[in-house]
Protein backbone atom coordinates (compact mmCIF):
# COMPACT_ATOMS: atom_id res chain seq x y z
CA UNK A 1 0.00 0.00 0.00
CA UNK A 2 1.57 3.50 -0.97
CA UNK A 3 0.93 6.31 1.25
CA UNK A 4 1.65 10.41 1.13
CA UNK A 5 2.52 11.79 4.24
CA UNK A 6 3.72 15.24 5.30
CA UNK A 7 7.61 15.36 6.01
CA UNK A 8 6.78 17.09 8.94
CA UNK A 9 4.82 13.99 10.82
CA UNK A 10 7.32 11.74 10.23
CA UNK A 11 10.26 14.28 11.99
CA UNK A 12 11.40 15.93 8.99
CA UNK A 13 12.85 19.46 10.01
CA UNK A 14 11.15 21.12 7.13
CA UNK A 15 8.25 23.65 9.09
CA UNK A 16 8.52 27.13 8.76
CA UNK A 17 10.07 27.72 11.88
CA UNK A 18 12.49 25.05 11.23
CA UNK A 19 11.00 22.51 13.44
CA UNK A 20 8.68 19.35 12.83
CA UNK A 21 5.88 17.49 14.30
CA UNK A 22 6.82 13.85 14.64
CA UNK A 23 3.47 12.03 15.26
CA UNK A 24 4.52 8.41 16.38
CA UNK A 25 0.90 6.81 15.50
CA UNK A 26 2.25 8.09 11.27
CA UNK A 27 5.40 7.16 12.14
CA UNK A 28 4.26 3.25 12.72
CA UNK A 29 1.77 3.54 10.00
CA UNK A 30 4.84 4.91 8.03
CA UNK A 31 6.82 1.85 8.65
CA UNK A 32 4.44 -1.08 7.53
CA UNK A 33 3.49 0.93 4.71
CA UNK A 34 5.68 2.02 1.25
CA UNK A 35 6.03 5.86 2.56
CA UNK A 36 6.40 8.38 0.40
CA UNK A 37 7.35 11.83 2.37
CA UNK A 38 6.08 15.05 0.66
CA UNK A 39 6.70 18.78 1.77
CA UNK A 40 5.10 21.04 -0.57
CA UNK A 41 6.10 24.03 1.07
CA UNK A 42 9.85 23.67 0.62
CA UNK A 43 9.25 21.97 -2.68
CA UNK A 44 7.69 25.09 -3.94
CA UNK A 45 10.94 27.07 -3.11
CA UNK A 46 10.06 28.24 0.14
CA UNK A 47 13.37 29.08 2.79
CA UNK A 48 13.66 27.14 6.41
CA UNK A 49 12.83 29.21 8.50
CA UNK A 50 10.73 31.81 7.74
CA UNK A 51 7.34 33.34 8.90
CA UNK A 52 4.17 31.64 9.03
CA UNK A 53 1.87 31.56 6.43
CA UNK A 54 -1.78 31.65 5.73
CA UNK A 55 -4.73 31.75 3.02
CA UNK A 56 -5.86 35.05 2.86
CA UNK A 57 -8.70 34.58 0.64
CA UNK A 58 -7.66 32.76 -2.80
CA UNK A 59 -3.72 33.99 -1.69
CA UNK A 60 -1.55 33.28 0.53
CA UNK A 61 0.98 35.72 2.25
CA UNK A 62 3.40 34.97 5.24
CA UNK A 63 2.46 36.80 8.21
CA UNK A 64 5.14 39.83 7.10
CA UNK A 65 2.21 40.02 4.15
CA UNK A 66 4.77 38.75 1.51
CA UNK A 67 2.69 36.83 -0.84
CA UNK A 68 3.77 33.27 -1.46
CA UNK A 69 0.89 31.95 -3.69
CA UNK A 70 3.03 30.92 -6.60
CA UNK A 71 5.62 28.82 -4.85
CA UNK A 72 2.60 27.49 -2.55
CA UNK A 73 1.14 26.40 -5.85
CA UNK A 74 4.58 25.35 -7.59
CA UNK A 75 5.02 23.02 -4.19
CA UNK A 76 1.09 21.80 -4.66
CA UNK A 77 1.15 20.72 -8.20
CA UNK A 78 4.80 18.93 -8.10
CA UNK A 79 3.65 17.17 -4.85
CA UNK A 80 0.46 16.29 -6.55
CA UNK A 81 2.82 14.77 -9.44
CA UNK A 82 4.56 12.53 -6.91
CA UNK A 83 1.21 11.30 -4.89
CA UNK A 84 -0.05 10.00 -8.55
CA UNK A 85 2.77 8.87 -9.95
CA UNK A 86 3.52 6.47 -6.79
CA UNK A 87 -0.46 5.59 -7.16
CA UNK A 88 -0.96 6.18 -3.70
CA UNK A 89 -4.50 5.26 -1.81
CA UNK A 90 -4.00 7.35 1.09
CA UNK A 91 -2.27 10.71 1.98
CA UNK A 92 -1.88 11.50 6.01
CA UNK A 93 -1.17 15.03 6.09
CA UNK A 94 -0.79 17.73 8.53
CA UNK A 95 -3.59 19.07 10.65
CA UNK A 96 -4.44 22.71 9.76
CA UNK A 97 -1.55 23.72 7.54
CA UNK A 98 -1.97 26.53 4.53
CA UNK A 99 -0.45 23.45 2.56
CA UNK A 100 -1.42 20.35 4.16
CA UNK A 101 -4.28 20.85 6.03
CA UNK A 102 -8.06 18.61 5.53
CA UNK A 103 -11.13 19.75 6.56
CA UNK A 104 -10.36 22.78 8.38
CA UNK A 105 -6.94 25.66 7.96
CA UNK A 106 -5.86 28.59 9.56
CA UNK A 107 -8.47 31.41 8.73
CA UNK A 108 -6.11 34.29 7.38
CA UNK A 109 -5.82 36.36 10.75
CA UNK A 110 -2.99 34.83 12.04
CA UNK A 111 -5.26 34.32 15.42
CA UNK A 112 -5.06 30.99 15.56
CA UNK A 113 -8.61 30.21 14.27
CA UNK A 114 -9.46 28.06 11.85
CA UNK A 115 -12.50 27.82 9.01
CA UNK A 116 -13.75 25.39 7.15
CA UNK A 117 -11.29 24.30 3.99
CA UNK A 118 -8.29 22.39 2.44
CA UNK A 119 -5.03 23.55 2.11
CA UNK A 120 -3.48 24.24 -0.81
CA UNK A 121 -2.08 21.16 -1.31
CA UNK A 122 -4.90 19.25 -0.19
CA UNK A 123 -7.12 20.92 -2.99
CA UNK A 124 -5.16 19.71 -5.53
CA UNK A 125 -5.55 16.14 -4.15
CA UNK A 126 -9.28 16.10 -3.44
CA UNK A 127 -9.60 15.22 -7.27
CA UNK A 128 -7.03 12.36 -7.59
CA UNK A 129 -9.44 10.02 -5.53
CA UNK A 130 -7.01 9.60 -2.86
CA UNK A 131 -8.17 9.48 0.72
CA UNK A 132 -7.18 12.20 2.94
CA UNK A 133 -6.86 11.68 6.32
CA UNK A 134 -5.19 14.49 9.10
CA UNK A 135 -2.57 12.59 11.98
CA UNK A 136 -5.57 13.15 14.04
CA UNK A 137 -7.40 10.12 12.52
CA UNK A 138 -4.69 8.18 12.16
CA UNK A 139 -4.46 8.90 15.69
CA UNK A 140 -7.82 8.22 16.58
CA UNK A 141 -7.86 5.21 14.68
CA UNK A 142 -4.81 3.38 16.84
CA UNK A 143 -5.63 0.72 18.92
CA UNK A 144 -4.49 0.46 22.22
CA UNK A 145 -5.36 -1.51 25.86
CA UNK A 146 -7.24 1.39 26.59
CA UNK A 147 -8.98 1.33 23.44
CA UNK A 148 -9.14 -2.17 22.22
CA UNK A 149 -10.87 -2.71 18.39
CA UNK A 150 -14.15 -4.00 18.53
CA UNK A 151 -15.26 -6.49 15.97
CA UNK A 152 -18.44 -7.47 15.56
CA UNK A 153 -18.75 -11.18 13.67
CA UNK A 154 -21.67 -12.22 11.14
CA UNK A 155 -23.10 -15.44 10.89
CA UNK A 156 -20.87 -18.27 9.56
CA UNK A 157 -17.61 -15.84 10.49
CA UNK A 158 -17.45 -16.90 14.07
CA UNK A 159 -14.34 -18.44 13.28
CA UNK A 160 -12.18 -15.33 14.04
CA UNK A 161 -12.62 -15.32 17.55
CA UNK A 162 -10.26 -18.41 17.81
CA UNK A 163 -7.74 -16.16 16.65
CA UNK A 164 -8.01 -14.16 20.25
CA UNK A 165 -5.48 -14.56 22.82
CA UNK A 166 -8.12 -14.18 25.96
CA UNK A 167 -7.70 -11.81 28.36
CA UNK A 168 -11.57 -12.38 29.87
CA UNK A 169 -14.66 -13.64 28.09
CA UNK A 170 -18.17 -11.62 28.63
CA UNK A 171 -21.36 -13.78 28.40
CA UNK A 172 -23.37 -11.57 26.30
CA UNK A 173 -26.50 -11.97 29.21
CA UNK A 174 -24.34 -10.56 31.77
CA UNK A 175 -24.49 -6.86 28.68
CA UNK A 176 -26.62 -4.15 29.95
CA UNK A 177 -29.86 -4.32 27.85
CA UNK A 178 -28.81 -7.69 25.80
CA UNK A 179 -31.92 -9.48 26.30
CA UNK A 180 -32.27 -12.09 28.29
CA UNK A 181 -33.62 -14.55 26.40
CA UNK A 182 -31.41 -14.37 23.13
CA UNK A 183 -29.64 -17.93 22.43
CA UNK A 184 -28.00 -17.92 19.10
CA UNK A 185 -28.84 -19.84 16.09
CA UNK A 186 -26.33 -21.64 14.13
CA UNK A 187 -23.50 -20.17 13.35
CA UNK A 188 -23.10 -17.75 16.42
CA UNK A 189 -21.77 -17.67 19.79
CA UNK A 190 -22.90 -15.53 22.45
CA UNK A 191 -19.94 -14.90 24.34
CA UNK A 192 -17.19 -11.99 23.42
CA UNK A 193 -13.74 -12.30 23.72
CA UNK A 194 -11.44 -9.49 25.32
CA UNK A 195 -7.86 -10.36 24.31
CA UNK A 196 -5.28 -9.86 21.57
CA UNK A 197 -5.03 -11.07 17.70
CA UNK A 198 -0.99 -10.49 16.90
CA UNK A 199 -0.65 -8.11 20.41
CA UNK A 200 -3.81 -5.66 18.93
CA UNK A 201 -6.21 -5.21 21.48
CA UNK A 202 -9.43 -6.46 20.85
CA UNK A 203 -12.86 -7.42 21.82
CA UNK A 204 -14.50 -10.26 19.60
CA UNK A 205 -18.41 -10.66 19.85
CA UNK A 206 -18.89 -13.72 17.41
CA UNK A 207 -22.45 -13.52 16.82
CA UNK A 208 -25.58 -11.06 17.28
CA UNK A 209 -29.25 -10.90 17.13
CA UNK A 210 -31.51 -9.89 14.31
CA UNK A 211 -34.48 -7.79 14.22
CA UNK A 212 -36.38 -10.44 12.36
CA UNK A 213 -35.96 -12.42 15.86
CA UNK A 214 -38.48 -10.20 17.05
CA UNK A 215 -35.35 -8.14 18.99
CA UNK A 216 -35.98 -4.25 19.10
CA UNK A 217 -33.39 -1.28 17.68
CA UNK A 218 -32.38 -1.18 21.00
CA UNK A 219 -31.67 -4.41 21.88
CA UNK A 220 -29.95 -5.38 18.72
CA UNK A 221 -27.51 -2.46 19.38
CA UNK A 222 -26.87 -3.22 22.87
CA UNK A 223 -23.22 -4.81 21.97
CA UNK A 224 -22.53 -1.46 19.94
CA UNK A 225 -22.96 0.52 23.28
CA UNK A 226 -21.04 -2.40 25.48
CA UNK A 227 -18.14 -1.56 23.01
CA UNK A 228 -18.14 1.81 23.48
CA UNK A 229 -18.45 1.72 27.49
CA UNK A 230 -15.23 -0.53 27.23
CA UNK A 231 -13.34 1.85 25.21
CA UNK A 232 -13.60 0.88 21.70
CA UNK A 233 -12.83 3.55 18.98
CA UNK A 234 -12.86 1.25 16.41
CA UNK A 235 -15.74 -1.39 15.30
CA UNK A 236 -15.55 -3.11 12.16
CA UNK A 237 -18.58 -5.17 11.33
CA UNK A 238 -18.57 -8.10 9.30
CA UNK A 239 -21.86 -9.26 7.68
CA UNK A 240 -23.04 -11.97 5.48
CA UNK A 241 -24.83 -10.71 2.76
CA UNK A 242 -26.77 -11.30 -0.96
CA UNK A 243 -25.09 -9.69 -3.84
CA UNK A 244 -27.01 -7.21 -6.01
CA UNK A 245 -26.65 -9.04 -9.52
CA UNK A 246 -25.34 -6.83 -12.21
CA UNK A 247 -24.32 -3.91 -8.97
CA UNK A 248 -21.80 -6.81 -7.39
CA UNK A 249 -20.16 -10.25 -7.05
CA UNK A 250 -20.31 -13.25 -4.56
CA UNK A 251 -17.57 -12.87 -2.19
CA UNK A 252 -15.51 -10.76 0.31
CA UNK A 253 -16.43 -6.83 0.31
CA UNK A 254 -15.77 -3.47 1.92
CA UNK A 255 -19.43 -1.16 2.62
CA UNK A 256 -18.57 2.27 1.74
CA UNK A 257 -22.64 3.47 2.82
CA UNK A 258 -25.66 2.23 3.48
CA UNK A 259 -29.55 2.35 3.05
CA UNK A 260 -31.77 1.67 5.91
CA UNK A 261 -34.85 0.13 4.50
CA UNK A 262 -35.62 -1.64 8.43
CA UNK A 263 -37.85 1.33 9.25
CA UNK A 264 -36.66 1.72 12.67
CA UNK A 265 -33.66 3.21 14.11
CA UNK A 266 -31.97 3.11 17.45
CA UNK A 267 -31.88 6.99 17.96
CA UNK A 268 -35.61 6.82 18.14
CA UNK A 269 -36.42 7.75 21.88
CA UNK A 270 -34.64 9.03 24.93
CA UNK A 271 -31.58 10.19 23.39
CA UNK A 272 -30.06 10.12 27.03
CA UNK A 273 -30.53 6.87 27.83
CA UNK A 274 -28.44 6.02 25.03
CA UNK A 275 -25.64 8.08 26.68
CA UNK A 276 -26.33 10.66 23.33
CA UNK A 277 -26.23 14.48 23.68
CA UNK A 278 -28.47 14.31 20.55
CA UNK A 279 -30.41 11.77 17.80
CA UNK A 280 -29.23 14.18 15.20
CA UNK A 281 -26.62 12.62 14.02
CA UNK A 282 -24.41 13.44 10.84
CA UNK A 283 -24.16 10.16 8.89
CA UNK A 284 -21.90 11.11 6.15
CA UNK A 285 -18.75 9.30 6.16
CA UNK A 286 -20.48 6.61 8.67
CA UNK A 287 -18.52 3.89 7.01
CA UNK A 288 -14.94 5.42 7.92
CA UNK A 289 -12.94 6.57 4.48
CA UNK A 290 -9.71 5.77 6.76
CA UNK A 291 -10.74 2.45 7.37
CA UNK A 292 -12.17 1.54 4.17
CA UNK A 293 -8.92 2.83 1.90
CA UNK A 294 -6.60 0.90 4.87
CA UNK A 295 -9.00 -2.40 4.27
CA UNK A 296 -8.61 -2.19 0.71
CA UNK A 297 -4.89 -1.10 0.39
CA UNK A 298 -4.21 -4.36 2.76
CA UNK A 299 -6.25 -6.66 0.09
CA UNK A 300 -4.93 -5.38 -3.18
CA UNK A 301 -1.43 -6.08 -1.29
CA UNK A 302 -2.51 -9.59 -0.30
CA UNK A 303 -3.52 -10.30 -3.70
CA UNK A 304 -7.87 -10.87 -1.61
CA UNK A 305 -9.93 -10.38 -4.22
CA UNK A 306 -12.39 -8.05 -2.34
CA UNK A 307 -15.23 -5.13 -4.20
CA UNK A 308 -17.07 -2.61 -2.67
CA UNK A 309 -20.62 -1.34 -2.25
CA UNK A 310 -23.74 -0.43 -0.62
CA UNK A 311 -25.20 -2.13 1.49
CA UNK A 312 -29.33 -2.12 2.24
CA UNK A 313 -30.21 -3.18 5.50
CA UNK A 314 -33.89 -4.98 5.76
CA UNK A 315 -35.75 -6.76 8.43
CA UNK A 316 -35.75 -9.93 6.70
CA UNK A 317 -36.14 -13.21 7.50
CA UNK A 318 -37.56 -14.11 3.99
CA UNK A 319 -35.31 -13.41 1.57
CA UNK A 320 -35.80 -10.35 -1.60
CA UNK A 321 -38.44 -10.88 -3.75
CA UNK A 322 -37.30 -10.27 -8.15
CA UNK A 323 -39.01 -7.14 -7.81
CA UNK A 324 -37.28 -6.28 -4.66
CA UNK A 325 -33.54 -7.21 -5.99
CA UNK A 326 -34.30 -4.77 -9.23
CA UNK A 327 -35.72 -2.19 -6.80
CA UNK A 328 -32.43 -2.68 -4.97
CA UNK A 329 -30.52 -2.36 -8.05
CA UNK A 330 -31.98 0.58 -9.18
CA UNK A 331 -31.20 1.91 -5.86
CA UNK A 332 -27.53 1.48 -6.50
CA UNK A 333 -27.60 -0.89 -3.46
CA UNK A 334 -24.77 -3.80 -4.16
CA UNK A 335 -25.48 -6.09 -0.68
CA UNK A 336 -28.48 -6.78 1.01
CA UNK A 337 -29.21 -8.03 4.32
CA UNK A 338 -30.70 -8.54 7.68
CA UNK A 339 -28.15 -6.90 10.28
CA UNK A 340 -25.74 -4.16 10.61
CA UNK A 341 -27.24 -0.60 9.84
CA UNK A 342 -28.50 -0.12 13.06
CA UNK A 343 -25.06 -0.80 14.47
CA UNK A 344 -23.50 1.38 12.35
CA UNK A 345 -25.93 4.10 13.25
CA UNK A 346 -25.49 3.54 16.95
CA UNK A 347 -21.59 3.60 16.59
CA UNK A 348 -21.84 6.77 14.49
CA UNK A 349 -23.38 8.43 16.89
CA UNK A 350 -21.30 7.69 19.95
CA UNK A 351 -18.31 8.88 17.29
CA UNK A 352 -16.91 5.21 16.70
CA UNK A 353 -14.82 4.56 13.76
CA UNK A 354 -16.72 1.93 11.85
CA UNK A 355 -15.14 -0.69 8.80
CA UNK A 356 -17.99 -2.48 7.00
CA UNK A 357 -16.80 -6.06 6.34
CA UNK A 358 -19.05 -8.06 4.01
CA UNK A 359 -19.60 -11.76 3.16
CA UNK A 360 -21.82 -12.14 -0.29
CA UNK A 361 -22.77 -15.46 -0.01
CA UNK A 362 -25.29 -15.79 -3.19
CA UNK A 363 -26.65 -13.71 -5.33
CA UNK A 364 -29.61 -11.90 -4.16
CA UNK A 365 -32.99 -13.00 -5.54
CA UNK A 366 -31.31 -16.23 -7.10
CA UNK A 367 -33.99 -18.55 -5.64
CA UNK A 368 -31.14 -21.15 -3.90
CA UNK A 369 -29.78 -19.46 -0.50
CA UNK A 370 -30.02 -21.12 2.88
CA UNK A 371 -28.77 -20.46 6.11
CA UNK A 372 -26.70 -23.97 5.66
CA UNK A 373 -25.30 -22.25 2.31
CA UNK A 374 -24.51 -19.36 3.41
CA UNK A 375 -22.50 -21.34 6.17
CA UNK A 376 -20.76 -23.07 3.80
CA UNK A 377 -19.59 -19.67 1.72
CA UNK A 378 -18.49 -18.33 4.77
CA UNK A 379 -15.84 -21.46 5.34
CA UNK A 380 -15.38 -21.06 2.04
CA UNK A 381 -13.55 -17.78 2.18
CA UNK A 382 -12.88 -18.01 5.89
CA UNK A 383 -8.92 -17.54 5.10
CA UNK A 384 -9.07 -14.70 2.78
CA UNK A 385 -11.29 -13.40 5.62
CA UNK A 386 -8.83 -14.01 8.72
CA UNK A 387 -6.00 -12.46 6.40
CA UNK A 388 -8.18 -9.65 5.76
CA UNK A 389 -8.94 -8.71 9.18
CA UNK A 390 -5.06 -9.50 10.33
CA UNK A 391 -3.69 -7.65 7.70
CA UNK A 392 -6.07 -4.56 8.64
CA UNK A 393 -5.00 -4.93 12.32
CA UNK A 394 -1.69 -4.56 11.74
CA UNK A 395 -1.97 -1.22 9.68
CA UNK A 396 -3.83 0.35 12.54
FE1 LIG B 1 4.60 19.85 7.06
FE2 LIG B 1 3.13 20.10 4.87
FE3 LIG B 1 4.04 22.27 6.12
FE4 LIG B 1 5.72 20.74 4.80
S1 LIG B 1 4.04 21.89 3.92
S2 LIG B 1 6.02 21.56 6.85
S3 LIG B 1 4.84 18.71 5.15
S4 LIG B 1 2.57 20.77 6.96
Amino acid sequence: MDVVVSACLLGEACRYDGGSKPNEAVRQLASRVRVHPVCPETAGGLPVPRPPAEQVGDRVQLRDGTDVTAAFARGAQACALAARNCGASLAVLKARSPSCGVGFVYDGTYSGKLTRGNGVYAQLLEGEGICMVTEEVVESCKPSVEHPVAIVLGTGLGHLSSLVHPVRRIDYHDIDGFPADARPISGHRFEATVGTVDDVPVVVYPGRIHLYQGYSAAEVTALVRHAHRLGCRDIVFACATGAIPGNAHTGLGILTDHLNLTGVNPLVGDASQRGLETPFVDMCDAYSPYLRTIARGVADDLGIAVEEGVYAGVVGPSFETPAEVRMLASLGVSYVGMSTVLEVIAAKALGMNVLGLTLAANYSGDGSVTHQSVLEEAQRNADSFERLVRGILHLL
